[in-house]
């Protein structure tokens, strides 16, 4: 069983410039691209809620 509740880094590609970028999973920040400042994952009630397409 996957356990979402647990923190990590994922890679996450940036659906406007496909900038590979890590963010944790549980950021309480908003992440943006460091490439074109795309919003990556914004926060909600403790889990990231992440954006851009996550890479295995
Ligand atoms: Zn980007």
């Amino acid at each position: 069983m996957f356990r979402e509740n647990i923190s990590k880094f994922v890679k996450v590609k940036c659906s406007g410039c496909n900038n590979e970028q890590n963010i944790f999973n549980k950021a309480s920040t908003k992440v943006e691209c460091l490439v074109c400042n795309k919003l990556l994952a914004t926060p909600t009630g403790g889990k990231a809620k992440i954006l851009g397409e996550i890479q295995s």
